[in-house]
């Protein structure tokens, strides 16, 4: 449609940013709000207060002071001036000229004389003069004033924002289209879709600021839950859909529990029992499972995901696990191969990783082809060779979260097969907003209990000055017969070369962090000599930035203070035997000290290490640590994790350590951890499949979230006959912008 300002140019402009349609538009709603329905005037000022000003630029100057640089801009009225103070702020330079009308908001500052009032770090905003622009005015002023977020430079700014949108509105008065049915909006007391928009961008008199700024206007809320709606919606849909697919209904005869029965090393907890349950109902159905099963590290899901497997296979049907990496498929082979060997029936189990060489992955695939393999263990390989299975009755994925949200479904598709169930592991607890977002169409199991016999893991944080004292503890541990893991940020080098870290690292905390680190760098040198002998630290480039790599540090722990132990090196650039080797080793107990960096952090599984030591604590995420300190305290002796910190902790690290410390609750860490980081950055920034929404924050709106779920539920049903809500007419409407919306956000057809 023609919307009035926006011509081709900046329409091309506008798409460059996503904004393709006047209701795109509609949807960039403003980031803050200013209340400028009673501008004061300078002398009634109080210090402490928030106040909004509209006054006449009488100068500007940049100072560069010892410390920073100053912005400070005087403004005024009449004869009084008010100073407004920005640090840093030398991109304010040439931006205000003597005459211009300013608007700004912001605290005044306490000062010695009331005639020298300032305000720190203010809002701004040039205002057009009287004259020229009756209408801008209106919209800027003596009323609550919308400021968005530029679409593009100068031109495309806040001011011409709101224009184009007031017009916008304006035109379309009366006739904005209503996508959910009136009933529902009564019943949950919501404003329409037409006043919402209104609302949202032009704050009626008297609207609570408070609540403009927190996004929880009623109008808010309306176009917050809508989103919401449409989201679960789909997602309901989807799951429907499922139930309706043809997949394989499994019975569970006593032979069946016989052969778990037979194999099973120890008594399954409660909660191990339970979801057990859950997925062995979802199994005997006739549609496909698609169910999630979370639990913390060391709940136990691998002997539950084994379970589920023995049913599959003693119904007729192959298994598949599928692992995020070589050492983790490898662990499960030997795991599924030490369990079976227990049974008295003869599986066949073969593993299926990228690197075994073409003759063992062609006879390999021959084999899950001509069915004479009941479980098969593989990496992404398993999608990525082809495999072709003779008739596949399960799939397990684990940890899942690594292998992007979409990915898991490739594997699935077979043509004229019924659909195998899907089960999907995950270590990482997931909070139940994005549980129920992200993996909205996944039914969840929650191992919520640890298998008896664990103690506590001590969590200490340390700085690395006292590195010695760990090591000296690490040798203490050992000569008990202990194993310890010492884990590194990085393999060699400077680098930060294992891809795993991207999400952990913060950009914004290492914009932070580097300026500073020469200088610290060079203290720490006087203070650990015997660690960092000044010739090795000139020529080595990761020494110079005090960042530690696992291959530098092996070398000087297995020649320093850790010799005479066994110590091995494990990290991503070995090939997979030479892991495997090393893993099995460790595992076998004729390492001693494994020095590694992340990945061993999923699901290795070495009960008798009890120390996990992390250097550069500080630079690893939460989620990260906290499955590091989960490969320890896996046996029934106590268990240590201890954080060795850097030079440069950084607030949110220290935050992050804080919490390390004080709880060992993963699903605590995890809502933390999502607090700190925000939904995108929790599931890292390759994660595909996250909704990116308009205008809702999954932060924020975790309770729209549960209501929008239970009202797409109950629409859902209502479609079903059950209790019909809306007219013909406002559900056909439903049902075309679920579509839409689908269609557009999320590039999914399927939905419609
Ligand atoms: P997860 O994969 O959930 O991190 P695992 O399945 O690797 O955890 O189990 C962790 C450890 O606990 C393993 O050594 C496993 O053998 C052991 N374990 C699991 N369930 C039980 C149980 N019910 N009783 C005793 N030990 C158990
Ligand atoms: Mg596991």
């Amino acid at each position: 449609m023609y919307v009035r300002g926006v011509g081709p140019h900046i329409a091309e402009l506008l798409e460059a940013k996503n904004i393709k349609t006047a209701e795109d538009l509609l949807y960039h709603l403003p980031f803050r709000y200013e209340d400028r329905q009673n501008p004061r005037s300078i002398d009634e000022l109080k210090p402490g207060e928030t106040a909004s000003i509209i006054a006449e630029v009488r100068g500007a100057i940049l100072m560069r002071t010892k410390r920073m640089p100053l912005f400070e801009l005087t403004v005024g009225q009449g004869r009084l001036a008010l100073k407004c103070i920005w640090f840093h702020a030398t991109w304010l330079e040439g931006k205000f000229h003597a005459g211009q009308t300013v608007a700004v908001y912001g605290k005044v500052e306490p000062s010695r004389s009331t005639s020298n009032l300032k305000m720190i770090q203010p809002q701004w905003e040039l205002l057009p003069d009287a004259g020229d622009d009756a209408e801008t005015r209106l919209l800027e002023v003596g009323r609550i004033t919308p400021v968005y977020e530029s679409l593009g430079g100068s031109r495309l700014a806040s001011r011409w924002q709101r224009k184009v949108i007031f017009h916008l509105l304006e035109s379309m008065r009366g006739s904005v289209p209503e996508c959910l049915p009136r009933a529902m909006l009564a019943r949950l007391d919501m404003p329409n879709r037409e006043t919402a928009l209104v609302e949202v961008h032009f704050p009626p008199e008297g609207t609570s600021l408070a609540q403009l700024q927190s996004s929880s206007t009623p109008a808010h809320r309306r176009l917050i839950f809508e989103e919401l709606f449409f989201l679960e919606l789909g997602l309901e849909l989807k799951r429907r859909r499922m139930r309706e697919r043809a997949g394989v209904s499994f019975a569970t005869t006593d032979k069946v529990r016989e052969a778990i029965r037979e194999v099973l090393p120890f008594h399954p907890t409660a909660a191990q029992k339970r979801t057990l349950g859950e997925i062995v109902a979802d199994m005997r159905q006739s549609s496909p499972m698609r169910r999630l099963l979370q639990g913390d590290v060391g709940s136990g899901k691998t002997i539950v995901a084994f379970q589920a497997m023995l049913v599959a296979m003693e119904n007729g049907y192959q298994a598949a696990l599928m692992a995020p990496t070589e050492i983790l498929a490898t662990q499960h082979f030997l795991a599924a191969r030490k369990l079976l060997e227990r049974s008295s029936r003869r599986y066949r189990i073969v593993l299926l990783t990228g690197s075994l060489d073409e003759d063992r992955k062609r006879a390999n695939r021959g084999l899950i082809n001509r069915g004479e393999a009941q479980l098969v263990i593989g990496t992404h390989a398993l999608i990525e060779e082809k495999v072709e299975f003779d008739k596949l009755g399960l799939v397990v994925v684990d940890e899942q979260h690594r292998f992007g949200v979409l990915q898991r479904f490739k594997l699935m598709k077979k043509p004229n097969q019924p659909e195998p169930d899907v089960l999907v592991m995950t270590a990482t607890p997931i909070p139940r907003t994005l549980a129920l977002s992200v993996y909205g169409d996944l039914d969840v199991s929650v191992l919520d209990e640890l298998p008896p016999g664990r103690t506590p893991i001590i969590t200490r944080r340390v700085s690395g000055e006292r590195s010695s004292e760990v090591w000296d503890f690490v040798r203490k541990q050992v000569a008990k017969g202990r194993q310890a893991y010492i884990v590194y940020p990085v393999i060699e080098g400077t680098r930060d070369d294992q891809p795993e870290l991207d999400f952990s690292h913060d950009p914004a905390e290492a914009a932070v962090e580097a300026p500073a680190a020469p200088k610290k760098a060079t203290a720490r040198k006087g203070k650990t000599p015997e660690l960092f002998p000044r010739a090795v630290q000139e020529a080595n480039p990761s020494a110079k930035s005090g960042l530690k790599s696992a291959v530098e540090m092996h070398e000087k722990l297995r020649t320093g203070p850790l010799s005479g132990l066994r110590l091995g090196l494990l990290h991503g650039r070995l090939d997979a035997d030479e892991k495997e080797v090393i893993m099995r080793r460790f595992q076998r107990g004729e390492i001693d000290v494994l020095v590694a960096t992340t990945v061993i952090e999923v699901g290795v599984d070495v009960p008798n290490a009890t120390v996990m030591v992390v250097e550069h604590a500080e630079r690893f995420g939460l989620a990260q640590l906290h499955q590091l300190r989960g490969r320890v305290g896996r046996g029934a002796a106590k268990s240590y994790c201890i954080l060795i910190t850097g030079d440069h902790v950084t607030p949110l690290a220290e935050e992050r350590l804080n919490a390390m410390v004080r709880t060992q609750d993963g699903f605590e860490l995890a809502e933390l951890d999502l607090a700190m980081r925000g939904p995108g950055e929790f599931f890292g920034t390759r994660q595909a499949g996250l909704p990116d929404f308009r205008v809702a924050n999954l932060l924020r709106d975790r309770q729209l979230l549960e209501l929008a779920k239970q009202e797409a539920e109950r629409f859902a049903n209502a479609e079903k006959g059950r209790e019909s809500e809306g007219t013909e007419a406002e559900r056909a409407r439903v049902w075309a912008r679920l579509k839409e919306a689908w269609q557009r956000r999320y590039g999914l057809v399927e939905a419609g």
